[in-house]
């Protein structure tokens, strides 16, 4: 017998998720292009809602979400009654884990895939497995292959976080095709605001034909992650299973109106796009021909790899940008130690970044 209670062995298995920092060693506040965060803060509606609601702090909130479910299908042509809403995407990712896996089963994710799947596999008491990418993007065949009689899940961001990458419609139909129909595909679009790419679909189509599908989303990154807000879009036996699972009054009520007024907003949706493309494809563009590489990113941050050479690696130029102000996501703990997953900034953070870079770059 122990001498104090001792939790599951999965959960001491977690490595405990990592965010990005927003402080120098010395604790000096830095400008944080370490977190995905919006850049042009939050659609002033949502502001007002959030202080419309101050009034209401005694009552318990609506457990339906319905309002800000009927926004959110309203503005994305949805069912709402397919629509749940949790406390971040991380929330409904938990509970999916907690549903549909258990001691014994399997998950499975690319590679370089989001960490906080891993953690909500263990957390359920199950393995996650990552199939290998090709140039850090999620290979179709490679996941495939790696499905067991185990598998209950299959996590893929798209785009992916952190490497920006992405597949298109096809690639995901044929993933989804080669799937035994018990297997429940994930896909978590957290950057689909964000994504140019012609080709991409967020999941939607998918949901609409698939018994297994579902498709979550997030307005963390467009201007609400402190009040931590998500939905997902799936068939209605999937909704059946969360509705029973998740806590009666999961997402609070100043979060419910103040993503209303946000999901109806799509003009400031449509601004953040805007700003945030032509920022990606300006650090990008700067950034070539320079000692590091960029990849193609469909989402509000650029992974930049560098080399090994004194004075030009990572840690160099996490230094470097550090000394500025500005503070970015090392990437140790998603094993690419070599690069760095810069956030798209303002204008002025990301003039620094670029300015910091090349000065770095010239040196040599
Ligand atoms: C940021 C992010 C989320 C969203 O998490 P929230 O809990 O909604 O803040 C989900 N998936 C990926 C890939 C992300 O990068």
């Amino acid at each position: 017998m122990s001498d104090k209670p001792i939790a599951h062995r999965s959960i001491m298995d977690i490595a405990a998720y990592m965010p990005g920092k927003s402080k120098s060693p010395s604790g000096q506040a830095l400008a944080k292009l370490s977190a995905n965060e919006s850049p042009l803060g939050a659609s002033p509606k949502a502001i007002e809602a959030y202080r419309n609601y101050a009034t209401h702090l005694a009552e318990y909130p609506d457990g339906g979400a319905t309002a800000l479910r009927e926004a959110i299908g309203a503005v994305h042509g949805l069912d709402p009654a397919r629509i749940g809403v949790g406390a971040g995407s991380d929330e409904i990712l938990h509970l999916l884990a907690q549903a549909y896996v258990g001691p014994g089963d399997e998950t499975l994710m690319s590679q370089y895939g989001f960490l906080v799947y891993p953690i909500v596999t263990n957390a359920a008491g199950g393995t996650c497995v990552k199939a290998p990418e090709k140039d850090l993007k999620a290979d179709v065949d490679a996941l495939l292959d790696a499905v067991t009689e185990k598998t209950k899940i299959v996590f893929l961001a798209n785009p992916n976080n952190p490497t920006g990458s992405y597949l298109g419609e096809d690639q995901i139909d044929r993933l989804h095709q080669g799937l035994r129909p018990d297997i429940l595909l994930v896909l978590d679009a957290a950057y689909a605001e964000y994504v140019n790419a012609p080709d991409y679909e967020a999941g939607i189509n998918l949901v609409n034909r698939a018994d297994n599908v579902v498709m979550t989303r997030t307005f963390s990154k467009i201007g609400l992650a402190n009040l931590r807000v998500g939905w997902f879009y799936g068939p209605a036996h999937i909704l059946d299973v969360y509705n029973r699972l998740r806590g009666p009054f999961n997402v609070n009520g100043i979060a419910q109106a103040a993503a209303t007024a946000a999901v109806q907003d799509e003009a400031f949706t449509a601004e953040l796009k805007a700003h945030n493309s032509k920022m990606r494809d300006e650090l990008v563009e700067r950034l070539q021909s320079n000692r590091f590489k960029t990849y193609p990113s469909q989402c509000n941050f650029v992974l930049t790899e560098f080399g090994d050479e004194a004075g030009f690696t990572a840690a160099d130029a996490f230094n470097l940008l550090m000394e500025k102000g500005l503070i970015v996501r090392e990437m140790h703990s998603y094993g690419l130690p070599n690069c760095l997953r810069i956030s798209i900034g303002t204008e002025a953070q990301m003039k620094l970044v670029i300015q910091t870079l090349q000065e770095m770059s010239d040196h040599g």
